[in-house]
């Protein structure tokens, strides 16, 4: 260890702990905090990020950055300091005060978009909407290198190498080829029956299953837990602790496979090495990187008919009335079903990338184009209608379904697309190497998870998703394997 990286020690313990405080509150207003608690909790996390941006653009530190870089560091030492000399980019330009006031904003605009969701007001939520989007704006132009776009510039905080260019490229091919295949799926005349999974599935039994599977994808209890949110997600404060979060209703797969999609996020921060765990590098390579992992468990596994060979008979257990007659195969297709609908996290595989392509599409027009948001309802419907062929009555079914934008998220919505392109680039390369539906039907998920683990989660941050995708696969993203593998997948269960 150099001199001046051990001097930054002290600092990077901080900075660690300001982030995982911030993140354990934030999971606390998710789950368990009482309504009230709103307000004054936004204080506390406001003082929190106060701190942690005191420290980021403390003039030591600064300083002991630049003397690190000049000095030969190990690999994650680094990686450690890269990560926070563009992290001191980021906040250096921004004034405290505003810095400190977003905080609060976007602590404060989760609930007040949770609130305005229930209520069906988008008016509720478009004052602080408007302001979320002033103040990414501001920041993102205090950030912009010249002539970048400021899209570019929030694009480039999930994923790194993917810029508007990338993205109108990979979302073009999307659009060129899926659009035209689900209208032929549509047409197909085909009908997939999927009424079982919908009904009077007790609360207590779908937690029961959602954690036995879980548990039978590699998620450990040891080192996690699982709670109810209105929006399924994963918390992440080290490799020993990684929270999942599900929601109950009465379609059963709803909860079943937000627990296999959360436990994919879980089961990469637990393979994060103990040595990279707690430092700037300790997590997940991007968003992207993410969600290729959370959507191949989902998917490229948890919607395989091979998966279900070994366990179907577990979930028929659990549910002798709703699925006992249901065969392994009719349950496989009746998930896989294609179905235009609304909602973006209950969407099918094949349709999922459209609703993300409208959110890129929206937000292109909000930063780049200064759409107002009073018009969102309205854009959001129409391009509904467009794509998808189905149209919103009303915001909580539309623009308001999702949380991403209230905690000031934005360029975060092409990672999912982005993640599942990535998931099928990966699944592609492993048939190749592996049995893979011969895995499955053996119910050997610990080969599959130990590819992944080896090959992707162990690295945590030390490199750039593209960079990684490229050193696994031996080639460059290419979108191409995701729009094959899917119209490989849908073709085949629609007789196309
Ligand atoms: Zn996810």
């Amino acid at each position: 260890m150099s001199g001046a990286y051990e001097e930054l020690q002290p600092y990077l313990e901080r900075i660690q702990a300001f982030q995982t405080a911030k993140v354990l509150f934030e999971w606390d207003n998710e789950t368990l905090a009482p309504k009230e608690a709103g307000p004054n909790t936004s204080r506390v996390v406001g003082t929190l990020s106060g701190e942690y941006f005191s420290v980021i653009t403390d003039p030591k530190v600064m300083e002991l950055v630049k003397l690190c870089r000049k000095e030969e560091l190990g690999q994650a030492e680094a990686a450690v300091v890269r990560e926070l000399a563009e992290e001191i980019e980021k906040l250096e330009r921004v004034p405290a005060k505003e810095y400190r006031e977003f905080a609060e904003l976007t602590s404060e605009g989760s609930r007040i978009w949770a609130r305005a969701r229930k209520e069906k007001d988008f008016e509720l939520f478009a004052p602080t909407l408007k302001k979320l989007v002033e103040y990414t704006k501001k920041f993102a132009s205090y950030r912009a290198k010249e002539g970048q776009k400021l899209y570019d510039v929030l694009l480039d905080d999930y994923e790194k190498g993917f810029d508007m260019e990338t993205l109108d490229g990979f979302f073009g091919a999307l659009k060129e080829q899926l659009v035209p295949f689900l209208k032929k799926v549509t047409d197909s005349g085909v009908m997939i029956r999927d009424d079982f999974l919908t009904g009077d599935y007790d609360e207590a039994d779908q937690e029961a299953i959602g954690r036995f599977f879980a548990e039978y994808v590699g998620f450990d209890f040891h080192r996690g837990v699982m709670a109810v949110s209105a929006h399924p997600f994963t918390t992440n404060l080290h490799n020993k602790d990684v929270r999942i979060t599900t929601s109950y209703n009465s379609h059963v797969d709803d909860s079943l496979f937000s627990v296999i999609h959360e436990s994919g996020h879980a089961i990469y921060e637990l393979g994060i090495p103990d040595e990279l765990t707690q430092t700037l590098v300790g997590q997940g390579a991007s968003m992207g990187m993410h969600e290729s992992q959370s959507r191949f468990f989902e998917n490229i596994i948890g919607r395989n008919q091979a998966f279900w060979e070994p366990v179907y008979h577990r979930l028929q257990e659990q549910f002798p009335r709703q699925l006992g007659h249901v065969t392994a195969e009719q349950f496989v297709r009746a998930v896989n079903k294609v179905e235009p609908s609304l909602i973006r996290t209950q969407a099918d595989e094949l349709t999922y990338s459209l609703h993300v392509l409208i959110r890129y599409e929206i937000e292109k027009m909000l930063i780049e184009e200064n759409l107002e948001v009073e018009k969102l309802p309205e854009i959001w419907a129409d391009k509904y209608e467009e794509y998808l062929g189905v149209r919103p009555e009303d915001v909580s079914e539309g623009v308001l379904q999702d949380i991403h934008w209230s905690q000031g998220a934005f360029g975060y919505f092409p990672s999912y697309a982005l993640g599942s392109a990535f998931g099928a680039q990966l699944y592609r390369y492993m048939k190749g190497q592996m049995d893979f539906e011969g895995l499955l039907r053996k119910g050997d998920i610990k080969t599959i998870r130990e590819f992944l683990r080896e090959n992707i989660h162990r690295h945590g941050k030390l490199k750039t998703s593209r960079q990684m995708l490229l050193d696994v696969t031996g080639e460059d993203f290419n979108p191409q394997y995701y729009i094959d593998y899917l119209t490989d997948k849908y073709g085949k269960l629609y007789n196309l």
